[in-house]
C-alpha cells in the first residue's frame, strides 16, 4: 500500500518531538499526485502558538509551497486522528482524504484533551469546557452584509 510510505513519514515527523520538544508527538505529511508537498510537526511550545498542531503547520507550508489556499486534490497523512480544530482546517483547505494512525483515545491515554473537545461538539456546543454566547449580532452583521454586497471572492 502506497499509504504506508507516507504514514511512515508522518510518524517520523511526530518523532521529531521526542528529542526536539517543540510540542506534542504529532506529525503530518501532505501529498499531491503521489509526491510530498509539505510536512509538519507540532510546534505549540516552540512557537507559543496553541494552533501550531502538526496538521496546521503542514497546511500552512503546503499553501505556501503550492501558492494557494485551495489544497483540493491533496491527501493528508497524520500520525493521530486530527483534533476538531485540525479537522475543520483540513475541510477549509478542501482536502477530501485523510489517513490517520493513532485514535483520539490513544491521544487521551497520553494526556491530550481531544476527547473533551469532541464531547463539547457532540453535546451541541454546551458544557464546562467553553462558554459560547451569541451577543450583539446587530453590531456584527453589517460587515457581512457589506461583504456580500461587494461580491468578494468566496473560498
Ligand atoms: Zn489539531
Amino acid at each position: 500500500m502506497y499509504q504506508t510510505r507516507f504514514m511512515k513519514q508522518a510518524a517520523a515527523a511526530a518523532a521529531v518531538n521526542l528529542t526536539q520538544q517543540d510540542g506534542g508527538p504529532f506529525g503530518c505529511v501532505i501529498v499531491k499526485d503521489g509526491a510530498v508537498v509539505a510536512t509538519g510537526h507540532n510546534r505549540v511550545l516552540a512557537d507559543c502558538d496553541p494552533t501550531a498542531h502538526g496538521e496546521v503547520v503542514a497546511l500552512r507550508a503546503a499553501g505556501a509551497a503550492l501558492g494557494t489556499h485551495d489544497l483540493g486534490g491533496c491527501e493528508l497523512y497524520t500520525n493521530a486522528m486530527p483534533c476538531p480544530m485540525c479537522l475543520a482546517a483540513i475541510m477549509w483547505a478542501n482536502i477530501r482524504v485523510v489517513y490517520y494512525g493513532n485514535t483520539a483515545a490513544d491521544a487521551a491515554a497520553i494526556g491530550f484533551r481531544d476527547a473533551a473537545m469532541y464531547d463539547f461538539i457532540e453535546h451541541h456546543l454546551q458544557g464546562d469546557a467553553l462558554t459560547l454566547v451569541q451577543h450583539d449580532r446587530g453590531l456584527t452583521l453589517p460587515v457581512f452584509e457589506a461583504y456580500k454586497k461587494a461580491s468578494h471572492q468566496l473560498y
